[in-house]
């Protein structure tokens, strides 16, 4: 039997329809990475820009009464060596996720499946491009007018002094003074540090000014912190609660910090997997 042109695509269609389903080919995999989503709330959410200027904006709204009252000073007791009544208004700020952004060293760390390395960090320093916080220029800009310095305590080490200053100029912030940046290798007579807590170095500020405030992205830019885990930042917080959102601000940072290997012992030694495994164990997944 001959089947007309119609039928004959007919037929063809039904048996075209008739195959089997081919499995579509697998799509390229897309490389997971631990901190795609929190580069990517920090680099595209309006969220993080309206939570960076809010805390600034707060701020600025309170530096009229920090002013005022004498005994007004965001040092930990602990950490101020003389008393602070009658030295000049000075805000103590941390600079990393603080005053700068540096979500695209960040970024590119997730796409290249990187972690954090100091050539890579220097390199990425050296570049002088992270932009600023959202807000940070509006808070300097209120505390020039009130003659309040501006000084920036840093864990970026002191040969990258340069850069970060450049960076800072450029970004539109003030820089003045030689105290202006006290970075990781800053010596201060009578003190000594332990790693990179910064106590020694809030420590020589405090003893030339009176520390309206402090602003930063880990507890540790506050105040020594004794105890590394959960438990231990937590008493710390508590501790100094009636502060935060009056003499300490803290800018939102989800994409490193030192509450992360509080999670994993503190142990940057074990692989990246053991590391993720702690970090999964820890998730709280019941109230
Ligand atoms: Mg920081």
């Amino acid at each position: 039997m001959r089947l007309s042109p119609f039928h004959a695509a007919l037929a063809a269609l039904v048996l075209a329809a008739c195959q089997p389903v081919r499995p579509a080919a697998p799509a390229a995999a897309v490389p997971a990475d631990d901190n795609l989503n929190a580069v990517l709330w920090v680099q595209r959410s309006a969220e993080y820009r309206a939570v960076a200027s809010q805390a600034y904006r707060a701020a600025i709204a309170r530096l009229d009464e920090a002013l005022a009252q004498p005994d007004w000073d965001a040092l930990a007791p602990e950490e101020r060596e003389n008393p602070a009544a009658g030295l000049p208004p000075a805000v103590v700020l941390d600079i990393d996720e603080t005053v700068l952004d540096n979500s695209p060293y960040q970024a590119r760390l997730v796409r290249d499946g990187g972690e954090y390395s100091d050539p890579g960090w220097d390199a990425w320093v050296e570049e002088r491009k992270a932009r600023p916080v959202p807000g940070v220029l509006e808070f300097a800009r209120e505390a020039d007018r009130r003659e309040v310095t501006m000084i920036y305590i840093s864990n970026r080490a002191t040969y990258l002094e340069q850069a970060t200053l450049d960076n800072l100029r450029q970004a539109g912030l003030p820089v003045a003074g030689p105290d202006a940046f006290l970075g990781l290798g800053t010596r201060v007579e009578g003190c000594t540090s332990q790693g990179s807590d910064k106590d020694c170095r809030r420590r020589l500020i405090g003893r030339k000014y009176r520390v309206l405030m402090q602003f930063g992205d880990q507890l540790g830019d506050f105040v020594r912190i004794e105890d590394n885990t959960p438990a231990g930042r937590q008493k710390l917080l508590e501790r100094f609660d009636g502060w935060i959102g009056q003499r300490w601000w803290v800018l939102p940072n989800p994409t490193y910090g030192s509450w992360e290997p509080a999670l994993f012992g503190n142990d940057w030694k074990q692989p990246r997997e053991a590391r993720r495994a702690a970090k999964r164990a820890a998730l709280e997944t019941a109230p």
